[in-house]
């Protein structure tokens, strides 16, 4: 009998009237599962905002890095701390054994990167005897510790990776994600009315949605889950009793029949060019470019080297986050006498719109019909990048809806009706 785990996000447990919901759905849970529940809540809509703001504002612009990542994660871990307090006393309200579990308690031990943590064991201090006590664990997500004590968090969107991480670690039946849209759709449905929810996705496909911008799931939960075969259910967590509520199981590509050639569209407006000009052309230019990029820890995403005004001298583009672009480009002006080179410059007003798909692989013809649909609304490509299962595009940011709207159609993916 293995146990349930369920997670709620920010919007699921935004006042006490949604709290008391989460609580009704937890105990008519409870009573279903014999191998007991585990519930893993996030913050109250907002409140993780205003903690970072508060965090920001105590450190002004003196404290960086070391100096502010340790408190930072003191700080913006609270929220979570205060919701899983309030759904254990609503499931106790309701005659359930229920109580709070906080990362530092359980302990969910992570590396030490504050801000971003990685989880490196659940140790389980008592945890799991307790569900099978029939105690409902109400976890607190986004939250760990550190071996020597230290409170870390999961970078945001965490609390999904805390509860694919209490249910690799449960050997749970399944980790139900409830969440204010009723699954993973075509493509965000906020901004296209047409997306359609997808009922069954495979890692891989929800791996790269996920990780070119659909904030639906933490990426880091989706490979966590894969690693460990953890199936994946997102729902509504707003759903009427008797409503049709089945969600989208993310699972095995091996057990989805109907295959799409392309599954999704995805996009990203954390994103920044940056552009090195009349960068001399000899060996080991881009790796001592790169290098020095990931000395500083940048992520470099899509890179684009051609030759300019012959073949002496060379463009090296490439787009990383905009929060990285400010210290690339102190990076990269500092050594321009040692890279040599004319000169840099930093475009914020970029997006990156992917599509996504299993059926790539064995399909040709998706880079065209992309190309085609973007110029036939007169969109500018500036950047593209492919790996096996998708293909991606750097566009002025400004077109990013009506990109993701063209491709949606594009690729038949719109609903009818
Ligand atoms: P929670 O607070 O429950 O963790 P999030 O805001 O993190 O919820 O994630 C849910 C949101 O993800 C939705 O409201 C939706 O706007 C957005 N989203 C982006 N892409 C997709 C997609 N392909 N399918 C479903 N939702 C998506
Ligand atoms: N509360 C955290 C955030 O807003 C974690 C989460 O919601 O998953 O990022
Ligand atoms: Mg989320």
């Amino acid at each position: 009998m293995s146990p349930i785990v369920m997670k709620f996000g920010g919007t699921s447990v935004a006042d006490l009237d949604r709290i008391n919901h989460v609580a009704d759905m937890v105990a008519a849970q409870a009573k279903e599962s014999p191998g007991g529940v585990a519930v893993i809540v996030s913050a109250m809509a907002g409140e993780t905002n205003r903690l970072v703001g508060l965090a920001n504002g105590a450190a002004g612009s003196d404290l960086v890095g070391e100096a502010f990542d340790d408190e930072y994660d003191v700080i913006v871990s609270s929220g979570e701390q205060v919701t899983s307090g309030l759904l254990a006393l609503a499931l106790r309200r309701r005659g359930m054994k229920a109580r709070s579990w906080l990362g530092w308690q359980m302990p969910m031990l992570t590396n030490q990167v504050h801000g971003k943590a990685r989880i490196e064991d659940i140790e389980g201090n008592g945890f799991p005897e307790a569900i099978a006590t029939g105690e409902i664990a109400v976890v607190a997500g986004f939250q760990g510790r550190t071996e020597d004590g230290r409170i870390t968090t999961l970078g945001r969107g965490g609390s999904d990776t805390s509860a694919v991480a209490v249910a690799a670690a449960l050997k749970a039946e399944r980790c139900d994600i409830y969440t204010d849209v009723d699954g993973v759709y075509t493509t965000d449905p906020r901004i296209v009315s047409k997306a359609r929810r997808i009922d069954r996705i495979s890692y891989e496909e929800m791996l790269e949605m996920a990780s070119l911008g659909a904030k639906v799931l933490q990426t880091r939960s989706v490979e966590l889950a894969m690693n460990h075969g953890v199936p994946i259910r997102v729902l509504s967590s707003m759903a009427e009793p008797g409503q049709d509520n089945s969600g989208t199981l993310v699972c095995d590509e091996d057990e989805i029949m109907e295959k799409q050639v392309v599954s999704g569209i995805a996009y990203s407006r954390d994103e920044a060019k940056v552009s090195l000009l009349g960068v001399s052309n000899h060996p080991g230019i881009a790796a001592d470019i790169f290098a020095r990029l990931a000395r500083s820890n940048i992520n470099v995403d899509m890179i684009v080297q051609a030759d300019s005004r012959g073949p002496e001298l060379a463009n090296m583009v490439f787009t990383c986050t905009e929060r990285d672009s400010d210290l690339a480009l102190s990076v990269l002006s500092e050594a321009k006498d040692q890279i040599g080179y004319d000169r840099i410059i930093v475009d914020k007003n970029v997006a990156k719109v992917s599509v996504v798909g299993v059926g790539m692989r064995s399909h040709t013809g998706v880079a065209e019909a992309m190309f085609d649909a973007l110029s036939s609304k007169g969109i500018n490509i500036q950047v593209i990048s492919t790996s096996e299962i998708k293909i991606s595009v750097l566009i002025d940011a400004s077109y990013t809806e009506l990109a993701v709207r063209a491709l949606h159609s594009a690729y038949g993916l719109d609903a009818v009706g």
